[in-house]
């Protein structure tokens, strides 16, 4: 049987989901002998490759370097799962969007509080643009399924990639069938 080629990305999200996905300790191991890592912030791989069978995207679509990546994510691979409350909801990411548009963010952080020579990044390599609001994922490419929580139990991610490594749908819990 081919092995499926597996990766995890990491948007707008601060890594809780990518820590409790290694909470699954030594069923990793058992991951790893049926599939390949090809892209994952936890491996040295600079470019998403082409022909990825599964992926878990945590985080929201917060700047303009989430929003070109989930757009290559979608395309180059079969079967995409929001992973986690920011990449199916905004969640806390998505904080800032009653603050207003991205501008109204930085200004007071950046300049009306800044010190000597105040301004805001914009060295665009460096520093990638804020996009004016925060988004799910869902709100901007197709998703498959949705892994609910903050971040989701190491059992329940277990449970999801268990099916989907036998090739079946995932049984997902009633709160994660909300978005699905
Ligand atoms: S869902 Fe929670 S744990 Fe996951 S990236 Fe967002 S804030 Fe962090």
């Amino acid at each position: 049987m081919a092995r499926l080629r597996f990766a995890t990305v990491w948007l707008g999200g601060c890594s809780g989901c990518h820590m409790s996905f290694l909470d699954l300790d030594e069923w990793l191991f058992e991951l790893a002998s049926q599939a390949d890592v090809v892209f994952s912030p936890l491996a040295d791989v600079k470019e998403y490759p082409e022909n990825v069978d599964l992926v878990l995207v945590e985080g929201a679509v917060a700047n303009e370097e989430n929003l070109e990546m989930i757009r290559q994510v979608r395309a180059r691979t079969k079967t995409l799962v929001a992973f986690g409350d920011c990449a199916v909801t905004g969640n806390v990411t998505a904080l800032r969007n009653p603050l207003g548009v991205a501008l109204e963010v930085l200004r007071p952080v950046y300049l009306e509080n800044g010190d000597l020579n105040a301004r805001i990044p914009d060295e665009k390599e460096i520093v990638p643009i804020l996009l004016d609001r925060v988004q799910p994922v869902h709100a901007v490419v197709p998703v498959d399924y949705y892994l609910l929580g903050c971040p989701p139990p190491a059992g329940r991610i277990r449970a999801v990639l268990e099916a989907l490594l036998r090739g079946e749908k995932p049984m997902l819990e009633e709160s994660d069938r909300r978005f699905g």
